[in-house]
């Protein structure tokens, strides 16, 4: 655990006690602080009660005791309104501010040179941010990886600077960040996604583009109009980051990272060096890890990893679950879990990565269906339509793709092994890339992806990844 001592001695009040509300407000404590703590709901106060944090009614509190308001993020800050805890805290001036804030501020009171970065994007994040955390511990450092994916930050150890901190970084989370000051501040990629959840693209845009201007030294993937406009405003040391698939000399190049047609080549280096090909590697699977592993790159380069310890790693990046999850082949059949991809543009990237596909599909269905899947119909042999949207999806396939009404995953799996089995042409894909949400008939999208890996590797023969 890393102690937030910012406070020591003085009373903060926090909202919001999920898993990193409750790392937050211990961290806090054990820096000294004493925090009230709230939630809307009961259970999560009683669990915070019980590991010796106080609780409190904060609409009652009198608002000018406390120095801060700590808030989850995902409590909404700012869209579509201000949270209650919120104005309370602006009436009141005491400054609102997240955990990430505390982690930064702790690192520049303690160990400022501490190596920290910090990631954020649309789309990306967790396997980039796995994928950066994996490439430096393979390269012999003590890592420390959470924020967004995995462990809240401030239950992570302190930092240090013998020890790199890899931080998923999302857009709330940034917004709570007054101080972000990363040594590497990356920048995937925007696209107007989530927006519901942030209000207008300027707005989403100019939250991302805080990292960018804070960070020591900025890594931009520059293949979107907007990450473009923000890498041409930074003023500090920049790396760009660009994918094609072309063959070189295309606007956008420049002396930065490329990753073209899926090997990854530092521009920097005279002549370009080619550093790692992607293709092969099970675990970045599709155009979209190109990116992804370019990124991967810069940052592992900038903190003084060889291109040949990189390329390495990136052969034994597992990948994460659930996305473009290879679960085992049995015969030639290949079995892939993409249950995140939970909108068409998610699997889309996974369709395209493919040639000849047995597709699982369906679920709690999305605004605009599967139209836009369309190009990519002639990879499907066959569709195997589970939950809520199978009427929907049957009408958008009937006379292009065929299909079988399935209704559950269970019955889906089997008929789609038992097919692809039989399919004479070269390297059948059973994928599970749904499309949809999932809470018709699962938990959440993790819940779908275990299922469906379970029902896999329950199929007679079925030969685990690298067996
Ligand atoms: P995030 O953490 O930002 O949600 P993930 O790494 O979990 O991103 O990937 C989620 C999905 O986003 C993947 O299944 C894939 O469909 C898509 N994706 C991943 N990387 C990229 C990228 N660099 N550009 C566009 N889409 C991507």
């Amino acid at each position: 655990m890393t102690p937030s001592t910012t406070f020591a001695d003085r009373t903060v009040a926090l909202f919001g006690l999920g898993g990193s509300g409750l790392a937050t407000a211990l961290s806090l404590k054990a820096g000294g602080a004493r925090v009230i703590a709230c939630d809307d709901n009961p259970a999560r106060m009683e669990a915070a009660r019980q590991q010796g944090i106080e609780t409190g009614d904060l609409r009652q509190a009198e608002w000018n005791d406390f120095a801060a308001l700590i808030l989850a993020p995902g409590v909404p800050l700012t869209h579509p309104a201000p949270h209650w805890t919120v104005d309370l805290a602006r009436g009141a001036d005491v400054p609102v501010i997240g955990d990430i804030e505390l982690f930064c501020r702790e690192r520049a009171a303690t160990s400022p040179d501490a190596p920290f970065v910090a990631i954020t994007g649309t789309n990306g994040k967790s396997t980039t941010t796995a994928l950066i955390a994996h490439v430096l511990a393979s390269a012999g450092r003590d890592v420390q990886m959470g924020g967004n994916i995995g462990t809240a930050i401030l239950s992570l150890a302190p930092p240090s600077p013998d020890r790199v901190h890899v931080i998923e970084l999302s857009s709330f989370q940034i917004d709570l960040t007054p101080s972000l000051s990363p040594t590497l501040g990356v920048l995937l990629n925007l696209t107007p996604d989530h927006l519901d959840r942030h209000g207008d693209m300027a707005h989403y845009a100019a939250i991302k583009e805080r990292l960018v201007t804070g960070a020591a030294h900025a890594i931009v993937g520059v293949d979107d109009e907007f990450c473009r406009a923000i890498a041409d405003r930074r003023a500090g040391p920049l790396t760009r980051v660009h994918v094609s698939r072309g063959h070189g000399g295309e606007a956008g190049e420049g002396p930065g990272i490329l990753a073209r047609n899926g090997v990854v080549i530092d521009g920097r280096r005279a002549p370009p060096e080619p550093v790692a090909d992607l293709f092969g590697i099970g675990s970045l699977r599709g155009a979209h890890n190109w990116q992804n592993a370019a990124i991967a790159y810069a940052v592992a380069s900038a903190l003084g990893v060889s291109p040949d310890a990189f390329a390495a790693a990136l052969a034994s990046f597992p990948g994460l679950p659930h996305r473009m999850e290879e679960v085992g082949r049995r015969g030639p059949v290949l079995f892939i879990n993409d249950s995140k991809a939970t909108n068409a543009d998610s699997t889309e990237k996974a369709l395209s990565a493919f040639q000849h596909v047995h597709w699982i599909l369906g679920g709690k269905p999305k605004e605009g269906g599967i139209a836009s899947l369309a190009p990519y119909f002639p990879r499907v042999a066959h569709a195997y339509l589970i939950g809520a949207a199978t009427e929907d999806f049957a009408a958008a396939l009937d006379g292009h793709v065929p299909f079988s009404r399935c209704g559950t995953l269970a019955a889906a799996v089997a008929e789609a092994a038992a097919a692809a089995a039989t399919d004479a042409k070269a390297d059948p894909v059973v994928l599970l890339s749904p499309a949809c949400a999932s809470y018709d008939q699962f938990r959440s999208f993790e819940d779908r992806g275990d299922q469906f890996r379970t029902l896999v590797q329950a199929l007679p023969g079925l030969r685990p990844p690298g067996a």
